[in-house]
């Protein structure tokens, strides 16, 4: 009896540390209950049209169910049709949009989200951030994203680009805990620091360019490593997240890359290889930098 308890806590303690991503299908469970996929597909700079329609479809053909889109990347209309036309039950579908900086406070905030919603052509949205935290104006945009998530227009919220300022700002005035933040994260900027305050905090932590926008793909220390377990450096990059609890939207508009970025569920960093690629870290961004936003 002794013996099972002890066996029981262990694999808890274990089970907490490493998140258990069997395949494409597993979700983790956010602070707030709703379970999102560890993987998806981001839009950004998808072109508006087939493009986008394309490429989720595809998406959604290779087993992804969570998909990145935003207001200002100008196809959350092709998101949606692509989520219609799929055919998939609406609850297999994690939809994320965001608030754009021009549309901060209280009650544009509530517009905006509307127009969103209107343009998806979905009744909800699985997960709306802010996109930026916007000085002087975010906490009443919070404000009002609390009270979408109490009216169930949103099944989620949390915030984008937010620094560990930033987030003490917000858990200082708030009661409900972002369930998510959506940064820039890859090896070339491992911040490590953010990753633990939002694991303290119960706040998930999202890659955005995760591949680096394909800066770095031809790094060696990459290349290696990918040659060692016979997969590509995309592949590599996203695993690196993925070891790391850290969710992952690559972005491709190209139906065998899609396909390639999803095949990161059967193979495993080692701790040698994780701490080398840790290792790369250098303050490296493709966006712009949230520190400097007061
Ligand atoms: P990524 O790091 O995902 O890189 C995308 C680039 O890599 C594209 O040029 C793509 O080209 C290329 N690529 C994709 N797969 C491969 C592959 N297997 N091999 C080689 N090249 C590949 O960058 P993003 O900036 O797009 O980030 C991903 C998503 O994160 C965005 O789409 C968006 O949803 C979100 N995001 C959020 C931000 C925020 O402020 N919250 C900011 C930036 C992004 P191709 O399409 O031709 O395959």
């Amino acid at each position: 009896m002794v013996r099972q308890i002890q066996w029981s806590s262990l694999s808890q303690v274990l089970a907490n540390q490493r998140p258990v991503q069997t395949s494409i299908k597993t979700r983790v469970t956010l602070n707030s209950g709703v379970q999102m996929p560890w993987l998806g597909l981001g839009v950004y700079q998808a072109s508006a049209g087939l493009g986008t329609q394309k490429a989720v479809k595809a998406a959604f053909e290779y087993g992804y169910r969570l998909i990145d889109t935003a207001r200002i990347y100008g196809n959350e209309q092709d998101v949606g049709i692509a989520v219609r036309q799929s055919g998939l039950p609406r609850d297999d579908v994690f939809v994320t949009t965001k608030l754009w900086n021009s549309d901060h406070g209280y009650d544009s905030t509530l517009l905006a989200f509307q127009e969103s919603l209107r343009r998806l052509g979905l009744t909800y949205v699985d997960l709306y951030l802010i996109h930026w935290p916007q000085p002087g104006m975010r906490n009443e945009t919070w404000k009002a994203m609390i009270r979408l998530l109490k009216e169930g227009k949103v099944r989620s919220i949390g915030v984008s680009n937010y620094t560990i300022g930033h987030l003490k700002e917000l858990l200082g005035q708030s009661d409900i805990v972002p369930d998510v933040n959506q940064v820039e994260f890859h090896p070339f900027l491992y911040q490590s620091d953010l990753l633990e305050f939002c694991q303290q905090n119960k706040i998930q932590l999202e890659a955005y360019s995760p591949l680096t926008r394909g800066q770095r793909l031809d790094d060696p220390a990459i290349k290696q490593i990918a040659a060692k377990h016979s997969r590509t450096p995309a592949q590599v990059l996203i695993r690196w997240c993925l070891q790391h609890a850290v969710v992952a939207i690559p972005k491709s508009s190209k139906k065998e890359r899609i396909l390639e970025n999803s095949n990161v569920f059967d193979f495993e960093l080692k701790p040698d290889e994780m701490r080398q690629l840790d290792s790369l870290s250098e303050d490296m961004r493709t966006n712009w930098d949230p520190t400097t936003v007061p």
